[in-house]
């Protein structure tokens, strides 16, 4: 998904004390979505230490509407002993980076925390998915899945259709393939609107006219440097 003769050679990213090589192929996971790594990616080999592309430009600050009175802060590692945190979109752990609120509480892998609001899906082609914070279904109450058949927590996000109470975990919609940070573009990136890179079922995204818009310079100096900065989801939403 980068553009790698875009990327520079050399970076120094907030999450590790040396400076960040890119590399062609490394045999470690990403710190930041422990994920392997797919070539190029940004790394210390000594270490063992390395970054997606895109997860090296991930915004220092997020701005998202499951949380809308604070900004969510990018944590190179979960603020808690055991190391481990437990996803609140998609309630699975996570152990790399992580989005994070003190006052909330609240913890989201940064797969999660991007997952586009709107998708499109080939299982109920006749209308938009929309992300959706938790199961309406009243207090405590959960939700059933429509792709797989097994169940969602009550605090779960979801995908759905609303009309038809069509209702999706955030993975059976492809949302954890969906991702598309930019891959090193500046200005804006089209979270679900990676045209065309329809792995994992989102076939193709409705939601063509969600821009993010990347605020360079609110935090870490932007001016073109390397990634940070603030991102706001949702921002410039066009039906
Ligand atoms: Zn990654
Ligand atoms: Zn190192
Ligand atoms: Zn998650
Ligand atoms: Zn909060
Ligand atoms: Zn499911
Ligand atoms: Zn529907």
């Amino acid at each position: 998904m980068g553009r790698p003769n875009q990327s520079p050679v050399l970076i120094t990213h907030f999450s590790h004390t040396h400076p960040l090589r890119l590399t062609a192929a490394v045999d470690a996971n990403c710190a930041a979505c422990a994920l392997p790594a797919s070539p190029p990616s940004y790394s210390c080999p000594p270490c063992g230490f390395l970054l997606h592309l895109s997860c090296a430009d991930l915004p220092t600050l997020l701005v998202h509407p499951c949380d809308p009175a604070h900004g969510l802060g990018l944590l190179p590692r979960p603020p808690y002993p055991d190391g481990a945190y437990t996803c609140d979109a998609c309630k699975l752990q996570g152990w790399g980076f992580v989005y994070h609120c003190a006052a909330c509480g609240l913890d989201l892998h940064t797969r999660c925390a991007v997952a586009p609001l709107t998708v499109g899906h080939p299982a109920h082609p006749q209308h938009a998915l929309a992300l959706t914070f938790e199961a309406p279904y009243g207090e405590g109450k959960g939700f059933s899945c429509d792709m797989c058949g097994r169940g969602g927590a009550a605090r779960e996000w979801m995908y759905r259709c609303a009309a038809c109470e069509f209702d999706s975990h955030l993975a059976c919609a492809g949302a954890a393939t969906a991702l598309a940070y930019g891959g090193g573009d500046r200005g804006a990136a089209a979270v679900g609107a990676s045209g065309g890179g329809g792995r994992g079922g989102l076939v193709e995204s409705v939601a063509q006219g969600i821009a993010v818009g990347f605020v360079q310079g609110i935090i870490g100096g932007g001016g073109g440097g390397g990634g940070g900065g603030e991102m706001v989801v949702g921002e410039g939403m066009v039906l």
